[in-house]
């Protein structure tokens, strides 16, 4: 199975994507933690990176494909994969079809409101990644990850100026790619509003149907 998620920022990408590549058996690529990973590592990619990431820009287009490339090439992506936050443009997705053929491009659909209600109570493990609300999806004990045990913090991109400026840019880049997908017959649109267990749920059936 070859997966891609869509959907805003804080829609529940990095949330149900874990859960659905557990329940897969399939490894799930987040661009955003290849990235943020890069910039703490302060590689040549990390370094170019920062900038944008910082002001919740899109990194350019060359970079992402590039660390997309390295990353599919994996022997654990061999029987299948899920995409988090990957493509994000138009030329990413063509970029990404000359890469692999993909099986189905899940929609995960938000309304702003609720995004940036999402965002400002977000707190993610600095040192897994995994994500968490402090009211919707707490973790059990309070700033402390679930999964790994780390240091839950706010991440600098999720301040109310920066989710604007990346809401923005989701609009204008990313929300294309629906129409890009839906063209290709493999789109499903999925209301992730619900409960997380429904949308997990919801998400299975669409990718074993
Ligand atoms: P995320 O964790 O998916 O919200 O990504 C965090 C940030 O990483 C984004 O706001 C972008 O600056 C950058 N980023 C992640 N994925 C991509 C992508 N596919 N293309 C360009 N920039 C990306």
């Amino acid at each position: 199975m070859k997966l891609i998620l869509l959907g805003a920022p804080g829609a529940g990408k990095g949330t149900q994507g874990k859960i659905i590549c557990q329940r897969l058996g399939i490894p799930v690529i987040g661009t955003g933690n290849i990235i943020r990973e890069a910039v703490a590592n302060g590689t040549p990619a990390g370094r170019e990176a920062k900038s944008y990431m910082e002001k919740g820009h899109l990194v350019p287009d060359e970079v992402v494909i590039a660390m997309v490339r390295e990353r599919l090439a994996k022997e654990d992506c061999k029987n299948g994969f899920l995409l988090d936050g990957f493509p994000r443009t138009i030329a990413q997705a063509e970029a990404l079809e000359e890469m692999v053929h993909i099986d189905k491009v899940i929609d995960l659909e938000v309304d702003d409101q609720v995004i940036k209600e999402r965002l400002a109570g977000r707190r993610v493990c600095e040192k897994c990644g995994d994500s968490y609300h402090i009211t919707n999806n707490p973790p059990k004990v309070e700033g402390v990850c679930d999964s790994c045990g780390g240091r839950l913090i706010i991440r600098k991109d999720d301040d109310p100026a920066t989710i604007e400026s990346r809401l923005a840019v989701y609009h204008r880049e990313t929300k294309p790619l629906t129409g890009y997908y839906q063209a290709k017959g493999i789109l499903e649109v999925i209301r992730g509003t619900n409960d997380l267990e429904g949308t997990t749920r919801q998400i299975l059936a669409a990718v074993e149907a």
